[in-house]
């Protein structure tokens, strides 16, 4: 539930957030069946509280409805791509939200979670189209990973890729020319290219 509260805000207070609601509820379902206001309350540390909040709520109460309870158990007899497609039909659960249920989860399957710094980084580098959403990313990308990538080899990749997008490779400014994957990517390779004035 932490991804799905998550948007904007940073995980360690999303899982505070998470963690509060079990202490105070004891069950996603007690969850569920609170009133909205009462909950909000507790996601106030949250970057944006009402929407979390209504997230949440919109979230639990499909999955309540569709499976009698909140739990996902019947997933993991699933092949992922399966799991993930029946996870985004719940409100509020896109491809990044599924993919890290798949990945940081006890279901542990191989697959790669795709925020903005990461998506950003394949753009520049050429591996993604220039205009790539997260989905035309993921479906870039999963064909083209090597095989043997275990859940927690996914998850190292998209941390270090996390790092890149807040040291060289920033929204609005790149440090190409001190960039370690520079010699691999289309941009870094063109500013070279360009000469040392184009950075
Ligand atoms: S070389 Fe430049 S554009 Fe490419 S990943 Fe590094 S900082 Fe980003």
């Amino acid at each position: 539930m932490q991804g799905v509260i998550g948007a904007r805000s940073k995980t360690i207070v999303s899982n505070t957030s998470t963690d509060r609601l079990i202490a105070d509820y004891g069950s996603w379902e007690a969850v569920a069946k609170a009133p909205l206001e009462e909950f909000t309350e507790i996601l106030s540390i949250q970057t944006f509280p009402e929407l979390s909040a209504q997230r949440l709520k919109d979230c639990l109460t499909a999955i309540v409805e569709k499976r009698g309870a909140v739990d996902l158990r019947h997933l993991s007899n699933l092949p992922t791509e399966e799991a993930m497609d029946w996870l985004e039909t719940l409100p509020g659960i896109a491809r990044k939200i599924s993919a890290q249920i798949m990945n940081t989860s006890t279901f542990d399957r191989p697959v790669m979670v795709i925020e903005g710094h990461h998506r950003r980084i394949m753009q520049r580098m050429g591996l993604v189209p220039p205009k790539a959403d997260t989905l035309r990313a993921y479906n870039a990308l999963m064909p083209v990973l090597p095989e043997e990538w275990s859940a927690a080899d996914m998850d190292e990749h998209h941390l270090l890729l996390k790092k890149l997008g807040q040291s060289h490779c920033r929204p609005s400014r790149t440090d190409c020319a001190a960039c370690p994957v520079r010699p691999d990517c289309e941009t870094g390779r063109a500013k070279a290219s360009a000469g040392p004035a184009a950075g």
